[in-house]
């Protein structure tokens, strides 16, 4: 994914792949200034940010807290979702353990058939083509798992299982880039299995191609959710889908989701008010950023649509695409706190 700051100026930063500052180039003039008013918030890492989980204290959420949404349901009375973090966290392991896994490869191949072998059972379905790229032809395969609900209409989950092509001779194993967000949704896979929801369907899309094969643009992106989006536009699945949200490294030991600014606020706060009902809001939107991921193709299409992503990987996004994306940078809490948060969400979005 690329992020493009939308805080302080209205101008899009172009970052240097791979490494992305984190803060827009007037802060550190400003620095000062912002710290003395602001104390750790603005673009720091929210050093509070234990003490804040654990205090008793509720954080308002930020920005448009009146906006319409789910604001006036009552607290959920039953338990909070739990995932097996440590489960999620084995599957990484095994994940990576295949190796580089860009497009087109066999370790890609085998991570296919590592998602589908825990499927079984499952309603799965492909969508599976061939794309024309500036490196060539490329076989591109979205999973879709689909899990059937009481009421009308489908919320769905994407994360993206590749890893990126032009890293593929670095020994790039993308632990927390493809590897947190495959497990995640086989996980999730796990709490929706055998059980018909009292709610909406839910359908977990392993996505496929979401790297670029040379350098981020617009057609060098996205590949599978691009063909996902316009194969479901034209079969008129867009129209019943209430909620999208993609999840995409997510298991930096340092967890700090952004706040996505191409998400509606509706679904910012839904998503806010679930982690404050796990007490861990202290891990999100301390920042704010427009990212270009897997959600953009739903997003243009008029989907309400929300990227889960933590893009400060490592000290100013220091391992983010390099071979140092490894699992020792990952902790099972974090997992844990994005899961039960989203499994939270998408419990709230079928009282909406
Ligand atoms: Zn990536």
């Amino acid at each position: 994914m690329r992020p493009l700051w939308t805080s302080g100026t209205a101008t899009s930063l172009r970052t240097g792949f791979p490494r992305v500052p984190l803060c827009p180039p007037w802060f550190s003039s400003l620095l000062p200034l912002l710290i003395f008013v602001l104390g750790s918030t603005a673009c720091s890492k929210g050093s509070s940010s234990a003490r804040a989980e654990k205090a008793a204290v509720s954080t308002p959420a930020p920005e448009s807290a009146a906006a319409p949404g789910p604001d006036s349901t009552p607290p959920n009375s039953g338990p909070l979702p739990q995932i097996d973090s440590k489960r999620t966290f084995q599957y990484i392991k095994e994940i990576v353990a295949f190796g580089t896994r860009p497009m087109g490869s066999e370790n890609h191949k085998k991570v296919e058939n590592y998602i589908t072998s825990h499927l079984k059972g499952d309603q799965v379905e492909d969508d599976a083509f061939t794309v024309d790229t500036v490196e060539g032809m490329f076989p591109v395969r979205n999973i879709i798992a689909k899990y059937p609900g009481t009421k009308d209409g489908i919320t769905v989950i994407l994360g993206h299982y590749d890893t990126n092509y032009p890293l593929r001779n670095i020994g790039f194993v993308g632990a927390n880039d493809g590897g947190s967000s495959t497990a995640i949704l086989l996980e999730y896979a796990n709490h929706l299995r055998g059980k018909k929801r009292d709610g909406y369907s839910v359908w977990l899309v392993w996505t496929d191609g979401e790297e670029a094969v040379r350098q981020w643009s617009e057609t060098d992106s996205l590949y599978g959710t691009r063909h996902l989006a316009e194969k479901w536009e034209k079969d008129g699945t867009l129209k019943k889908i209430k909620a999208l949200l993609v999840m995409d490294m997510i298991g930096d030991a340092d967890l700090n989701i952004e706040r996505e600014t191409n998400a509606p606020a509706w679904l910012s706060d839904l998503v806010y008010q679930a982690a404050e009902r796990g007490g861990v809001q202290s891990h999100f939107y301390a920042r704010s950023a427009a990212i270009e991921d897997d959600h953009l193709p739903f997003v243009k299409r008029g989907v309400p649509s929300i990227d889960i992503i933590d893009l400060d990987y490592g000290y100013n996004n220091l391992f983010h695409h390099t071979a140092q994306d490894t699992i020792d940078k990952l902790s099972p809490r974090s997992l844990e706190i994005v899961g039960n948060t989203v499994l939270e969400a998408i419990r709230m979005l079928d009282r909406r």
